[in-house]
């Protein structure tokens, strides 16, 4: 029976996560968030501040896999988005170094490879750039980065790249997109409107993680690579 530790497992996805853990009778399910915002006995919790790396070492004492979702909601400042994705990330490597952790999922975003350009067909192949669109991208692709460079033979890792989630319980997303076109505040448009922007539902960037957890193995070739998460047929769990 395998350890797994959801970091941000309060959030919207990680949650999800855990849900889809216990879905397959995973018995030992723990989350790390510094919110607890949900109950279910069957999980147990860990508030902390990933930032602290003495609260990351007691929680990833004896796991065997870890998911990296945390991560500041939208529309703050570079501090804290370097303090949370970049040096919180690393803490947790070190942590998950320290304590033997085997599997390390990093949750990144596809906005590590946008600048703004037109991205049509992308794959894994194209490369970070030079000028991020906003402090939160940057960050991302720095955590992303961090985690990639720490995998070995003894810490297997790997980077799952969502585009923007969308399904039950999000707060931060389509809602308040749908909230702001309710109020009639779309006034401003990009091109000619057809443009088209990449969403990824919820239970599919869920799958993703579980399989990297499931197929991710020292001869697999999974460690140290990153993985764009789109959408073909949802995955019911
Ligand atoms: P969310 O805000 O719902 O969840 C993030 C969780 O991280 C929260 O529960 C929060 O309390 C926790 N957290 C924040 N700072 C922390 C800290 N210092 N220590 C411990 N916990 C902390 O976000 P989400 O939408 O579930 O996103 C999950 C991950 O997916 C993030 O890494 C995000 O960058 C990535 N992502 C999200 C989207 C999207 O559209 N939602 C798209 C691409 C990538």
């Amino acid at each position: 029976m395998k350890k797994y530790l959801v970091v941000g497992g309060s959030g919207f996805l990680g949650r999800y996560i855990v849900e889809a853990l216990l879905a397959r009778s995973e018995r030992d399910v723990h989350v790390f968030d510094i919110r607890k915002s949900f109950e279910d006995e069957r999980v147990t919790f860990h508030i902390g501040d990933i930032c602290n790396i003495d609260d990351l070492v007691e929680a990833c004492r004896g796991v065997d896999t870890v998911f990296h979702t945390a991560s500041p909601t939208h529309g703050m400042g570079y501090d804290i988005y370097y303090k949370v994705n970049v040096t919180g990330t690393e803490n947790l490597i070190e942590a998950c170094k320290r304590t033997q952790v085997k599997q390390l999922i990093y949750t990144s975003s596809s906005s590590v490879v946008f600048n703004g350009s037109d991205i049509v067909n992308g794959d894994e192949t194209l490369p970070y750039v030079d000028k991020h669109l906003d402090p939160y991208n940057k960050t991302k692709e720095l955590g992303e980065r961090a985690v990639l460079a720490a995998n070995s033979t003894l810490l297997l890792t790997c980077a799952i790249r969502p585009a923007g989630i969308f399904g039950p319980r999000d707060v931060q997303g389509w809602p308040q997109y749908l909230k702001a076109a309710k109020e009639g505040k779309n006034k401003f448009m990009f091109g000619d409107g057809k443009n088209l922007c990449d969403w990824t539902y919820i239970d599919n960037v869920v799958h993703a993680h579980l399989l990297a957890a499931d197929k991710m193995t020292v001869h697999s070739d999974i460690p140290g690579q990153a993985y764009f998460i789109t959408n073909d047929d949802p995955v019911i769990f």
